[in-house]
């Protein structure tokens, strides 16, 4: 905790532990509800409230739709609770947004499509994206606050230092974009790097093992400074010789790096390799 936020008779403190950094500037609030695509009777999970701001946009650009919030910070009521008298289209849920049963996020959302939007710790922006996605729920669209530097990876293309895993992996789920880049002074307190706004419409790669080759876009990139083929071969504890042939059949050379594979090239080598990693 470093920093007091005094607001009328309500005091609270910053919990450093959950990435607190908060946003006020109107613009910008605006901003990335529009960049999120909301409009009038959409449905809305914002994970992590914080004090409100970027909820009560939410609320009042969904209108006949509906927004549900889910914030682990208790303490934050104060600000959050009077929401709820104030919007009948609000819902206040006290979680850890990795605990909520699936199940009920459905039920909030009555069965239907909705999207997320979420300004989060930095240290958990990338476990979350996956974690949603990896999830069966109906979500639209995702719009997301990440450090500056993770949405230069997702934007990345092959062949660049920045490229990694997540870049082909979040290909299968749909088009990423970022938005906007976010000074670091408009957060209270000041975090140490700049943001960025960014955007994933969600449209799955159709006719593929999504999970499948999302794991195996994984292994191939579990050791970086490893070539494609020694990656593989440790990995699955496969011969050369297998390697070899399926990087052929895919049209890859075997001596490449996990970093110059688009995610189509990975989709190729997976169903070229099913045979001998899927057992
Ligand atoms: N949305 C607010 C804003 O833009 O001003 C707050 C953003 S602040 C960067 C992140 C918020 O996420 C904090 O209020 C924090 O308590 C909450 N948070 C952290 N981990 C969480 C989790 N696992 N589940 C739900 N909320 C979480």
């Amino acid at each position: 905790m470093n920093n007091i936020e005094k607001d009328k008779n309500r005091t609270f403190r910053f919990k450093h532990n959950l990435g607190q950094n908060f946003l006020k500037d109107k613009n910008l609030l605006n901003a990335i509800v529009s960049d999120a695509g909301i409009v009038n009777g959409d449905y809305v999970l914002e994970i992590g409230a914080g004090a409100g701001a970027l909820t009560e946009v939410l609320c009042q650009s969904v209108g006949t739709g509906r927004v549900v919030a889910v914030e682990i910070d208790k303490t934050l009521s104060c600000f959050l609770s009077p929401l709820m008298t104030k919007f009948h289209n609000f819902k206040l849920v006290f979680d850890d947004i990795l605990k909520v049963p699936f199940d009920s996020i459905t039920d909030w959302f009555d069965n239907k499509s909705f999207k997320v939007v979420a300004n989060l710790p930095y240290y958990i922006t990338t476990p979350i994206i996956f974690y949603l996605l990896e999830s069966s729920l109906d979500i639209e669209s995702i719009t997301i606050m990440v450090q500056q530097e993770v949405a230069d990876r997702i934007i990345a293309s092959p062949n660049t230092k920045d490229y990694g895993a997540i870049t082909p992996i979040l290909k299968l789920y749909g088009t990423a974009k970022i938005t906007r880049k976010v000074n670091k002074n408009l957060f209270t307190p000041v975090p140490k790097v700049d943001s960025a706004v960014v955007h994933l419409d969600i449209n799955r790669r159709e006719g593929i093992n999504i999970a499948g080759v999302s794991k195996f876009i994984r292994n191939c990139f579990s050791m970086r400074r490893k070539t494609l083929s020694n990656n593989l071969l440790q990995t699955y504890q496969l011969s050369r010789e297998v390697v070899e042939q399926c990087c052929k059949k895919a049209n890859i050379s075997p001596g490449v790096r996990a970093e110059c594979l688009s995610v189509d090239d990975f989709i190729n080598l997976y169903n070229c390799m099913t045979l001998y990693i899927n057992h």
